[in-house]
């Protein structure tokens, strides 16, 4: 064993619902993935291939948690996902088999610093500090795939205090699951304990101090959290 010359970081872990911890390894998140959102944030929707950012693993916030509302921006972005947990590794993994390296499914919110992100857009530079901020990611328990299937449509919906802002259906991911996980094979190894945050439906919006984000995905579960 190594003489770590500081504590060595802690294993991040998201519940599973039913039981047991799922560790996380990598978060990966897919950029605009539904066609209406694309077009909100003005691109053009056409199947051009999928595209990835990530954000640390100590990003995530789990359910219930409430998230501080983050430094250095004045538009803070909620975009309601379907997370994908990977279960098992693979490169290359054909788009037939992509389903028997998951192990679950999530609720999740990639929180976006949007003021940074579209200053990076126009400047040419990397989204990270866009998105992968501190307590970016808030996640639901993970439900076994094993339990509920493969979600491929279904209900999508963010209520903010309340009131819907996002709603779609899982049938309207550009590119579904299968082949988001095999594009991004082909770009990296995944490995177990890997998320892929899949994408947002149109109707992002800022939210302040106080509001109570409630998201559901059909068949999947709710996620819940307060920026305070
Ligand atoms: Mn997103």
């Amino acid at each position: 064993m190594a003489d770590y010359v500081i504590p060595p970081p802690a294993v991040v872990s998201v519940p599973v619902a039913g039981g047991g911890a799922f560790p996380v390894r990598r978060v990966f998140c897919v950029g605009r993935n539904y066609a209406a959102h694309a077009r909100e944030m003005g691109s053009d929707p056409d199947r051009e291939p999928p595209f990835f950012f990530m954000k640390p693993s100590d990003a995530l916030v789990l359910n219930d948690a409430d998230m501080p509302y983050p430094s250095q921006t004045k538009d803070l972005h909620h975009e309601m996902e379907m997370v994908v947990a990977i279960g098992k590794g693979g490169k290359d993994i054909s788009v037939a088999d992509a389903r028997s390296h998951v192990y679950g499914y999530a609720c999740g919110l990639d929180m976006t610093r949007r003021d940074i992100q579209n200053q990076a857009k126009k400047e040419g530079r990397p989204w990270d500090m866009g998105k992968g901020f501190d307590k970016s990611a808030p996640i639901s328990a993970i439900v076994p795939a094993a339990k509920i299937g493969h979600p491929g449509k279904g209900l999508i919906e963010l209520k903010v205090n309340g009131k819907v802002t996002q709603t779609s259906d899982l049938s309207m991911l550009i590119w579904s699951v299968s082949e988001t996980i095999s594009y991004l094979s082909g770009l990296v190894e995944l490995a177990p304990g890997d998320l892929i945050y899949s994408g947002t439906p149109e109707g992002v919006a800022a939210v302040k101090v106080g509001d109570v984000m409630e998201g559901v995905v059909e068949g999947v579960g709710t996620i819940r959290c307060r920026v305070v």
